[in-house]
């Protein structure tokens, strides 16, 4: 691991979580620092979504421990994950197509209870997201693909998160789309916003985190700066198993 300038914020332990007698964890461990992009890559199923959904509180560990800022939340409910300041932006984006882009917007503050705060956020939103302020009585299903994950970011930012936990923010987006997705997420982390970013498009992942851990069969096999990761294809080729390292 590089030196970074703060201590960890998020320490998870030798995780291990499984669908009903399948295991897909078998003792992940990894940390992020205050203010850190990292990203967690690897091949298709290899547990990267499975370790974003153990870390919301959506899948239950078997064992090991997730640490938020020095306290344990392995046993809470995703909503009080949420409320301790931790969003995650699924990989299916969830986002409603009937709604408007606002109401959808509006959806990531519902552990808020003050009007004024959610006015206040909801501006904010639209600050930075100008494309969904001009759709904001939209429907969110006629959106594009690009503007559906800005809306899935702008709604997970909805709850003032201190570490944003991003699955897959450029599937199925064309490159110069995902682009302007990765520049969003750059854009959110120099905020102060500390970015897990679970990518398969590993050329983007590495441009924008400090680090990163590879993931295979559900166990993490390296822990690299991007730096030394990026420079070195034949590397990347031998932990990815031969997914592209590049895209
Ligand atoms: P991908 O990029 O394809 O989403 P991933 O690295 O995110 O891959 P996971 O989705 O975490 O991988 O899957 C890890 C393992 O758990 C895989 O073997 C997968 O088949 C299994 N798995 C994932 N979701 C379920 C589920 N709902 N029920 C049963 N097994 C699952």
């Amino acid at each position: 691991m590089i030196e970074t300038h703060a201590k960890p914020v998020l320490i998870v332990d030798d995780l291990r979580v499984a669908y009903g007698s399948v295991a897909a964890l078998h003792g992940v461990s990894l940390e992020v620092h205050a203010g850190e992009t990292v990203a967690l890559i690897g091949a298709n199923g290899a547990g990267k979504s499975t370790t974003l959904r153990a870390i919301s509180g959506l899948l239950k560990a078997r064992s090991g421990t997730i640490v938020w800022q020095g306290r344990p939340i392995h046993n809470l409910a995703p909503d009080r994950i949420v409320a301790a300041g931790v969003a995650h932006c699924p990989e299916e984006r969830h986002v409603w197509p009937h709604m408007t882009v606002e109401e959808n917007i509006r959806l990531g503050a519902y552990l808020c209870r003050s009007r004024e705060e959610i006015r206040r956020r909801l501006a904010l939103a639209f600050e930075r997201f100008p494309r969904l302020r001009e759709r904001a009585g939209q429907f969110a299903g006629t959106l594009s693909g690009g503007e559906q994950q800005m809306l899935a970011i702008a709604r997970a930012l909805m709850s003032e998160p201190a570490l944003l936990m991003l699955d897959e923010p450029s599937l199925g987006l064309s490159p110069r789309i995902a682009d302007e997705v990765f520049e969003v997420v750059r854009a959110i982390n120099a905020h102060g916003v500390t970015v897990l970013l679970v990518e398969q498009n590993i050329h983007n992942a590495l441009s924008i985190a400090s680090r990163a851990y590879v993931i295979e069969t559900g166990r993490i096999t390296a822990a690299r700066p991007s730096a030394e990761l990026r420079g070195d294809p034949a590397l990347l080729r031998a932990y990815l198993g031969g997914a592209p390292a590049a895209a």
